[in-house]
């Protein structure tokens, strides 16, 4: 009898086959150039429509300078978990930089945002508890409700009234933890803040956030969610990644100094992972302190979010309730997706297609990204991309 698990492997590799020898195969491509709003792939220079780096700090000469200093210094690793022989002067300046950022009363950093959930969800609940979640949250944040043991429920994406009947029916007895992400990563739209928080309030739940696209991006300053609420006291457990606008990796959890402290002695993925490359936590710092210097990368973030968006809808494209830098263009069936990103790069648009089970099927989609670094020209001329391409495949 075959193994199962054989069948598993050659059943991905039969997929991935038959979308490369058709044509149809985007995923995993070397980038070899990265250069503001422009990206080089297969020698081609294409304009880039799928970055995470929102304020387009990736190249910035005072966060490279701090890479490069903390490596002279330090050299490139840390040979160690931080609670032993890993910490550096680095770790904890980020960490008050972060705390002052977000302003809370402190922060941890781990070595990777995926790790972050992963190790703060399962360090806050366990059996017995139970832990809430959107139906659109993140990947990171399902395996750190599972992993954690305690009972997972789920509510509809957005729907308030369902999240207070989760609320209602979890036993009083128990630790309630609600996770959300601020704006969701295949959607674009924003969580009700306002409703959630009120809704841990009156039920007694933390209230943990991850704001993995909401940092840099949402407030007048970039400061995420609770700025763009103007709601300062919301959320319990302030995550984030510094591998998005921030241009390192890592990722963050801003809270109350307790919160902290019991995090720090308690999340296996800090206590018995390596900490963060000095030149990593370094660039982050430094990246923190360009937000607040130059706020005016923010500012040209949201005007050409509205430009982008509103170019879309006027032509007609589905971008559902989008209303940050990431915009989803609906297509429909996978089929319908990949020629589209195909007609897009031939064009020299860089955008990349998202298909079931990432979304849900029926629902497949460009998921295009517009940052600081584009020009009004670059987005019009991707908004007369989009068009022609809508047409050929029959989208408008
Ligand atoms: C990207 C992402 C993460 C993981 O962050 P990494 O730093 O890439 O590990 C977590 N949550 C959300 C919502 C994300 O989009």
């Amino acid at each position: 009898m075959s193994n199962p698990i054989r069948r598993r492997i050659e059943e991905i590799n039969r997929r991935v086959t038959e979308a490369q020898q058709a044509g149809l195969y985007f995923y995993l491509q070397p980038l070899e150039e990265l250069d503001g709003a422009w990206v080089t792939a297969n020698g081609r220079r294409m304009l880039n429509f799928a970055s995470y780096s929102y304020l387009s700090l990736l190249g910035h000469p005072k966060i490279e300078a701090a890479a490069h200093k903390a490596v002279a210094r330090y050299g490139t690793g840390t040979h160690g978990v931080r609670i032993l022989a890993g910490s550096l002067p680095l770790h904890e300046e980020l960490e008050e930089t972060i705390a002052r950022f977000k302003n809370a009363e402190a922060a941890i950093a781990y070595s990777s945002g995926y790790v972050t959930n992963l190790a703060t969800i399962s360090s806050l609940v366990g059996r017995g508890d139970v832990v809430i979640c959107d139906k659109y949250d993140h990947a990171s944040i399902v395996d750190g409700c599972l992993l954690s043991g305690a009972k997972f429920v789920r509510f509809p994406h957005n729907d308030m009234a369902a999240l207070e009947q989760r609320l209602q029916q979890a036993d009083p007895q128990a630790g309630k933890l609600v996770v959300v992400d601020a704006v969701f990563s295949m959607d674009g739209d924003i969580i009700n803040l306002p409703e959630v928080s009120r809704l841990c309030r009156q039920y007694g739940a933390m209230l943990m956030v991850d704001e993995a696209h909401s940092l840099g991006v949402l407030g007048e300053t970039g400061r995420g969610i609770e700025e763009h609420f103007g709601l300062e006291q919301a959320i319990d457990v302030k995550m984030g990644t510094l591998s998005k606008t921030i241009p390192s990796v890592g990722g963050y959890v801003a809270g109350s100094r307790e919160l902290i402290t019991y995090l720090k002695h308690t999340a296996r993925g800090f206590v018995f992972s390596a900490a963060l490359p000095p030149a990593q936590a370094a660039a982050a710092c430094a990246s923190f302190e360009v937000m607040e210097e130059e706020p005016e990368r923010v500012k040209k973030l949201h005007r050409n979010v509205e430009l982008f968006l509103n170019g879309l809808k006027a032509l007609g494209f589905n971008t559902l309730n989008s209303e940050t830098p990431i915009v989803p263009i609906i297509c429909g069936e996978d089929e319908r997706a990949y020629r589209m990103t195909r007609l897009c790069q031939e064009e020299n648009i860089f955008v990349l297609p998202v298909i079931s089970p990432a979304v849900p099927a029926g629902l497949a989609r460009l998921r295009a990204t517009v940052t600081t670094a584009h020009t009004e020209a670059d987005i019009a001329y991707a908004l007369e991309v989009f068009e022609k391409a809508g047409r050929e495949v029959g989208l408008i």
